[in-house]
């Protein structure tokens, strides 16, 4: 009997209803023979709130909260609440089923709260349980640390729970069940005409996630592609099986297995970015260093990076991105530090938005930059940044033209709809 992971997001849980309709894609699994785990994110809203109740017993800043263990004791809570009524569905239906919070698997992970890190792969008795006949439901987005405490993985961070449980078994794949019936050439509902991408490389969609697409997180991908974990994103509001009859959905695979291969595959919008510019820093060895490791520090995670001239030759303006829930706390940061990074005016931009142009075809193609700087140019969007990887390019622009961008790039690489 092969192994599976399926993974239900937010709204595939939302509420009673939704749970019966994920029993009944469960069902179709354990009766075609399949020893199930499935992880379960919360019901969609429900960690925002959750979030929202720590922000509102007043916590000074939210580093602090972020940092504060009982704030992942809080928002770990909505995982709990939708692996135990599945569970209890299932058992209603005759099935026998448990759940499992992060702590009973166990998923060790470090102590860095609200955004911690799977230290191992874990060795967990889910394995024989689940060949037993019994179906494992996983609370996602929940570990533990050394001292015992609940941590959580971050946001979207139940992906990352399905896919090294799915790694940890040995699963013959990890199933992310979602809203949508797959990835996208980019966000359909900015172009209407984008497409769904039936397979895509793991490193793909990891540059994918990492600038933004919010399908799946970024780390359950990094982890996918280490283990080779076939992942494959469905949804749930169609019939269960539906995706294998019809051959819809992403498969996330190995580049080899892709045979017909786009110089582009995906233009990925992301509007959560905010930049901060610190003007005239002394031009010397080790201010930048003392930036950035104060930075890494807090656990900040700092994206692109630009250095130009100032005014005077003795110094230098140093601007960079990061996520913009992230920009208060490293602006308290830099601004005690102030003195010693020696910088005169520190200026925070948060109407910014990135766009990415991905796609393996690059390594071997020329002229893909310059496409783009064309498109943008010829619709008078400034580029303010540029950052570039062996497959990615993404420049930063005012927030206000995202839209604009994104369907001049995705026309311009001819990713549009035949016909749309
Ligand atoms: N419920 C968590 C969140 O909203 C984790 C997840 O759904 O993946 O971020
Ligand atoms: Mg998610």
């Amino acid at each position: 009997m092969a192994r599976i992971v399926m993974k239900f997001g937010g709204t595939s849980v939302a509420d009673v209803d939704r749970i019966r309709n994920v029993a009944r894609f469960v069902r179709r699994e354990v009766e075609s023979g399949h020893s199930v785990v499935v992880v379960v994110s919360a019901m969609a809203g429900q960690t925002n709130k959750l979030v929202e109740f720590c922000k509102n017993v007043g916590s000074p800043s939210p580093a602090l909260d972020m940092q504060n263990i009982e704030y992942d004791a809080v928002v770990s809570s909505g995982e709990q609440v939708t692996s135990a009524l599945l569970a209890l569905t299932l058992q209603n239906l005759g099935f026998r089923a448990r759940s499992w919070q992060g702590w009973q698997i166990p998923l060790k992970t470090n102590n860095a709260h609200g955004k911690a890190r799977i230290l191992e792969i874990p060795e967990t008795n889910i394995g024989p349980a689940i060949d037993g006949g019994e179906v494992a439901i996983v609370a996602g987005f929940q570990g533990i640390e050394k001292n015992s405490r609940i941590t959580t993985l971050g946001r979207g961070g139940s992906d990352t729970t399905a896919v090294a449980l799915a790694a940890a078994i040995g699963a013959e794949r990890c199933d992310i069940y979602t809203d949508v019936d797959g990835v996208y050439t980019t966000d359909p509902r900015i172009a209407k005409n984008a497409r769904r991408i039936p397979r895509i490389s793991y490193e793909e969609m990891l540059e994918m996630a990492s600038v933004g697409a919010k399908v799946l997180q970024t780390r359950s991908v990094e982890l996918a592609m280490a283990y080779s974990v076939r992942l494959r994103v469905l949804s749930s509001f169609e019939e269960p099986g539906f995706a294998d009859e019809s051959g819809t959905g992403t498969v996330i695979c190995g580049e080899d297995e892709i045979v017909e291969q786009e110089i582009v595959s995906a233009i990925t919008p992301s509007r959560d970015e905010a930049k901060i510019s610190l003007i005239a820093v002394p031009n010397e060895p080790g201010r930048a260093a003392s930036i950035f490791i104060y930075l890494a520090d807090a656990n900040i995670n700092v994206d692109m990076i630009v250095q130009s001239p100032s005014r005077s030759p003795d110094s230098a303006n140093i601007s960079f991105t990061m996520h913009v829930n992230d920009i208060e706390t490293a602006a308290d940061l830099l601004n005690k530090r102030k003195g010693e990074i020696g910088f005169s005016d520190i200026t925070l931009d948060k109407e910014i938005a990135k766009v990415s142009v991905i796609g393996v075809g690059m390594k071997s193609h020329t002229g893909v930059a310059s496409v783009m700087f064309k498109t943008l140019a010829d619709r008078g969007i400034n580029i303010q940044n540029i950052s570039t990887s062996e497959i990615k390019i993404s420049v930063l622009i005012d927030s206000e033209y995202t839209e604009l961008a994104v369907r001049a790039l995705h026309q311009a690489y001819g990713l549009d709809q035949l016909g749309g």
